[in-house]
């Protein structure tokens, strides 16, 4: 088994750890759900029209119909429907249990005041049957899953009007590095932009997760210490990026282990992004992502985004598909899987975009897809088919 296999094995093994609580459905948006969610009725809950026009018996459509009333979305029929009679009646509105079809607008001759005819000998029955959207009892969403725009309308139609989630995680993020100055000011000679923390507090953030600090530490082993410690007490993860590596200033392992955290893996056997920490300590969770952009970005992606989920109990499987390249894909050492950006194009294919390393984050930026390169392959040629992940 290869590192990355060993890591995705780990995750799968790490049990939810984080908290519950009820919400308001309005806030129910991109959390967690912790319970499952039940149909307290039959969906839809009676004969529903599912078109505007006339309802009749079917043996009745090739004839001349009376009209008896006009029957809107929310009202019952007020009288029985007899032979060679209809009612006017609305999309959503109970079709009169005498009925067994409605007939369209549109295939309609109105012959007088009240008097009607279907053009359309061969009309669909238009009605959308008690239940067979769900019955009641049937479970709609299962615990675990992320709620989603499709999910939100699911539990306002069973009734949830406050639901059980996962609590929003607290998280600090913390961008270490001598060289770095934020983004408001112009380096100097030796020194780079903080571009990391706007990258990772956005992937945390699109997670949902409570950004509680945001800090730009230099290289300096004590303040780095006294800085973590202090995040700890308020959060439930920490993310470093920069100084997980072997460097001399590399610090972030060093403290991990003084600090007696239970390191479940330090590097991830990805290209870009090798160097990386996932560690664990009374309930306490820190990442150790690479400095270089690029790398932190994808292992945030492939690795950090997972074992968060997995904590919160949520069953996320991203979309990973299989798609034939638009161009020949080489390297030189295939030790590792290399992760390369790409554009997905319009019939399916995989093509490439220029792309010079971990540092240049300016490629992700034209990308909508991360590339799949396993270990020990070297080459994968134009047409032949490629797992690629949707950015
Ligand atoms: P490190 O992982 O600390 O060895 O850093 C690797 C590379 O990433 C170096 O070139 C750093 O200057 C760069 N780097 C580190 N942190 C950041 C950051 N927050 N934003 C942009 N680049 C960074
Ligand atoms: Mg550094």
């Amino acid at each position: 088994m290869n590192q990355f296999e060993k890591i995705q094995q780990l995750i799968g093994s790490l049990s939810p750890v984080l908290p519950t609580e009820k919400v308001q459905l309005e806030d129910a948006y991109n959390r967690v759900l912790q319970e499952n969610v039940v149909a307290d009725l039959d969906m839809p809950p009676f004969n529903k029209s599912a078109m505007d026009g006339y309802a009749c018996r079917l043996e009745d459509i090739a004839n001349e119909l009376e009209i008896l009333e006009v029957i809107n979305a929310g009202k019952i029929a007020s009288v029985k429907i007899g032979k060679n009679q209809c009612v006017k009646i609305m999309t959503g509105a109970a079709v009169p249990p005498e009925c067994d079809c409605v007939f369209m607008v549109e295939d309609t001759e109105e012959l007088s005041e009240n008097k009607v005819r279907c053009t359309n000998p061969k009309t669909k029955k238009n009605i959308c049957y008690l239940g067979e959207d769900y019955k009641k009892g049937d479970v709609l969403l299962k615990k675990g899953k992320l709620i989603n725009v499709p999910q939100m309308a699911v539990l306002a139609g069973a009734g949830y009007a406050e639901v059980l989630v996962s609590k929003r995680p607290k998280v600090t993020v913390i961008a270490t590095g001598s060289e770095l100055v934020s983004p408001s000011e112009t380096p100097k000679p030796g020194q780079i932009r903080n571009s990391n923390s706007s990258q990772v507090i956005t992937q945390l953030r699109k997670m949902n997760l409570e950004i509680v600090a945001e800090l730009m530490l230099v290289d300096d082993y004590k303040l780095l210490t006294e800085s973590f410690n202090k995040a700890l007490e308020l959060n439930d993860f920490v993310v470093f990026t920069g100084g997980a590596s072997v460097g001399d200033f590399d610090f972030i392992p060093e403290i991990l282990k003084e600090q007696g955290f239970q390191i479940y893996w330090d590097h991830t056997g990805i290209k870009p992004g090798n160097p990386m920490t996932f560690s664990e300590k009374d309930g306490k969770f820190v990442f150790g992502l690479s400095g270089n952009p690029v790398s932190s970005f994808v292992q945030f992606e492939l690795i950090a985004k997972p074992v968060i989920y997995k904590l919160l109990g949520a069953n996320y499987a991203p979309l990973r598909i299989k798609a034939p390249m638009n161009f020949t894909y080489q390297r030189k050492k295939a030790n590792r899987l290399a992760i390369i950006p790409v554009v997905i194009d319009e019939n399916g294919a995989i093509s490439e975009i220029p792309f010079h390393g971990s540092a240049h984050i300016n490629a992700l930026s034209y990308a909508n897809a991360l590339l799949e390169v396993p270990l020990g392959v070297s080459c994968i040629h134009t047409d032949e088919l490629a797992y690629v992940r949707p950015l």
